[in-house]
């Protein structure tokens, strides 16, 4: 099968009726950066090469220059499917975590990205990010680290109206390290204790699983070390059911994601494309009210699911909480849902009614207080002239 194009930045919108505001879960802050950010940041530290995440230097691209990070992405982009393409993929957060370098870069860049994703029509959106990650470029404790990420999140509200959450990620492979290694390599308990620390009820700090691979560290052996979160009253959200490939998905089956949901807990779902091989999974799914988090540009990209056979319209046909999201931007194009939506609409056949379900679902499965819940919906119903409100 034909991959699809990579969208163009800013796809004309075909959608008849007042603008649909959207809502974001799923959107990995380091790789949404803008390229305007990485140059500015990259100015502000002197930075003038690129490396990888593993430190190999990349040749001909310049930090400090917006259109030469996008040329670089657009490379990279266009040569992730296939073998090997997830490790370049994590290869190619080495230039957004390297312009990253102090606590007040985090906070302020937090800030900024909600702030853009808000003037982009996003009405609420999730960032998300692992304090270990930012600590390889930032000598501070992850405690800090990971206040400052949410300090972010709480001045673009009280500032600007900017509506957000963070959720604090981990790294599957560096998640269950024996007691005696260093909190990096064991994140899962680590992460697990700082949500819980972070968290409150009137103001939700989220919890992650991300990584590769899922079928090496499935879901089932966190079920402990993520207790302290899950007791907490911390929302899980898990990467599952991404990184296999149809029609049999074995390196990423549905049953990962009904272990998320029934031994971790989780309240959504990171991708789970691989729910379309298993209507049992779909509907435990369905009837525990579990959100999806749904990224078809990323998995297109990453070679796991050709865009126009994503099951993202089967999910919505069914009753399922699904959303829309970008997942890395970056590296993969749209740089919002707007326009993500405006590049998936056609291949996947979505009309105005799956536009506005989608934002509905991710107002009903967002990781807020149930007053914003509210506020969100009536700022979306009053937005596209509805009356019926966001349905949990
Ligand atoms: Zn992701």
């Amino acid at each position: 099968m034909a991959r699809t194009e990579r969208p163009a930045e800013r796809p004309a919108r075909a959608a008849a009726g007042p603008a649909v505001p959207t809502v974001e879960l799923h959107r990995h802050f380091e790789a949404g950066l803008t390229p305007e950010t990485v140059a500015r940041l990259a100015a502000r530290h002197g930075l003038v090469q690129v490396r990888t995440r593993s430190g190999q230097l990349v040749p001909g691209v310049d930090p400090q220059d917006p259109a030469s990070v996008r040329r670089y992405y657009d490379g990279v982009s266009r040569g992730l499917a296939g073998p090997g393409g997830f490790d370049r993929f994590v290869e190619a957060f080495g230039l957004p975590l390297s312009v990253l370098r102090s606590i007040e870069d985090l906070e302020e860049a937090v800030f900024d990205e909600l702030v853009a994703c808000a003037a982009a029509g996003s009405l609420h959106t999730e960032l998300r990010g692992s304090p270990f990650s930012y600590q390889e470029q930032i000598r501070a404790p992850v405690e800090d680290i990971a206040a400052a990420l949410v300090q972010g999140v709480d001045r673009a509200w009280t500032e600007r109206g900017a509506s957000g959450a963070f959720i604090l990620a981990f790294s599957r492979h560096k998640g269950l390290g024996h007691p005696a290694e260093p909190p990096a390599r064991r994140q899962a308990d680590a992460v697990a204790r700082l949500a819980a620390g972070l968290h409150r009820a009137d103001r939700p700090v989220g919890l992650d699983m991300a990584g590769y691979p899922e079928d090496a560290f499935p879901p089932r052996a966190f079920e402990r070390a993520l207790r302290p979160a899950r007791e907490a009253g911390v929302p899980l959200t898990i990467h599952a059911g991404e990184q296999g490939v149809p029609p049999g998905f074995e390196s990423a089956p549905p049953a990962f994601v009904v272990d998320a949901v029934e031994r971790l807990g989780a309240r959504r779902i990171g991708h789970g494309t691989s729910l379309c091989a298993s209507a049992a999974a779909r509907a435990l799914v369905r009837e525990r009210g579990v959100g999806v988090e749904c990224c078809p540009v990323s998995n297109d990209r990453l070679g796991f699911m050709p865009l126009d056979r994503h099951p993202l319209p089967r999910f919505l046909e069914e009753g399922l909480l699904a959303s829309i999201s970008t997942d890395d931007p970056l590296l993969f194009g749209p740089f919002s849902v707007a326009d993500t939506f405006a590049a998936v609409s056609g291949p996947l056949r979505l009309d105005r009614e799956a536009e506005l379900r989608l934002a509905r679902n991710a107002i009903a499965t967002a990781f807020v207080t149930e007053d914003r819940r509210a506020q969100l919906a009536a700022r979306f119903d009053a937005a596209v002239g509805a009356s019926s409100g966001a349905k949990r």
